[in-house]
């Protein structure tokens, strides 16, 4: 089918109007180290836009591959070393499903630090951590306000991961139950939803049930049992997402984030509403829709 000179002036129009908003036409740049920059052959990147990339993808891949095990960052106070148990929600947010070490994860990177007025290099370093941790936590839940009595239900304790839980620790916010629910079905057609996973392990807390908490293991720091909790809103659920239900240890979260539910969490749970909190796979708040 060949272009028609009207098509051909349309899409002019709409190349020169997105030009307008910053996304710039395309070509694709790599070199290899200590070579003077070579401009090569454009290549697409996506349908309608491309990116100019002036930066080692080749030694950004190498050094990936490195860091995401190495790189020394922290959560909160919570030391942290590499980001490896972030993979599925750094893809997520930067739009690849390429593999950590290629040049096609760093080339997508390359375009989110761009896009966040960050040095784009494709290096997953510690400024673009914290941007991203930045990202995930700004979308989070930030009125935490306790829930009324009246905001809340009490669920069937066939809902939950342990389902000896007494009433009152069986309560959740009205509209984030009714989203779980369907969440929950979507999960289950995709067999992302086996066993006891996606149960509930926790969803309202009173400030009293969390204080209890917070005595009986006072080593639980800022990341752990906060001070003013998501949960008291009732639109906080704990998910069983597999491993240790919510033991932050490294070795469990690198479980947690590979199960076929949690990466189904990763990419569905925002379609009913639910965003993630990234120290733990097992956290996910209701937002509305
Ligand atoms: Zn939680």
């Amino acid at each position: 089918m060949s272009m028609s000179g009207k098509t051909f002036a349309l899409l002019l129009a709409l190349l020169s109007a997105l030009s307008a908003k910053g996304h710039r036409p395309v070509a694709f740049v790599s070199r290899p180290a200590n070579s003077s920059p070579v401009t090569t052959p454009m290549r697409e990147l996506t349908a309608t836009t491309t990116t100019t990339i002036d930066a080692d993808l080749f030694g950004a891949a190498k050094q990936n591959a490195t860091l995401q095990n190495d790189l020394n960052w922290t959560f909160g106070k919570k030391q942290q070393r590499g980001w490896s148990i972030y993979v599925p929600l750094i893809s997520r947010l930067i739009g690849t499903e390429a593999g950590t070490e290629s040049t096609d994860f760093a080339a997508a990177l390359y375009r989110w630090q761009r896009t966040n007025n960050l040095t784009p290099n494709g290096i997953l370093g510690g400024e673009t951590m914290y941007r991203m941790i930045q990202t995930w936590q700004a979308a989070r839940l930030q009125n935490r306000t306790p829930a009324r009595d009246d905001q809340l239900i009490t669920v069937p304790a066939s809902e939950f991961y342990d389902a000896s839980r007494p009433d009152e620790q069986r309560r959740i916010e009205r509209s984030t139950y009714a989203a779980y629910q369907r969440l929950l079905a979507a999960a289950a057609t995709a067999g992302a939803a086996e066993g006891s996973h996606l149960k509930i392990i926790s969803a309202h807390r009173s400030r009293e049930y969390q204080d209890n908490l917070r005595r009986k293991d006072p080593q639980a720091g800022s990341a752990g049992l906060a001070i003013n909790s998501p949960h008291f809103t009732g639109r906080a659920l704990d998910l069983y997402v597999g491993g240790d239900p919510v033991d932050t240890k490294d070795a469990n979260r690198s479980i947690q984030v590979r199960t076929r539910t949690y990466l189904w969490l990763v990419k569905n749970a925002e379609h009913f509403g639910f965003r993630p909190y990234p120290y733990e796979p097992w956290h996910w708040e209701y937002m509305g829709n």
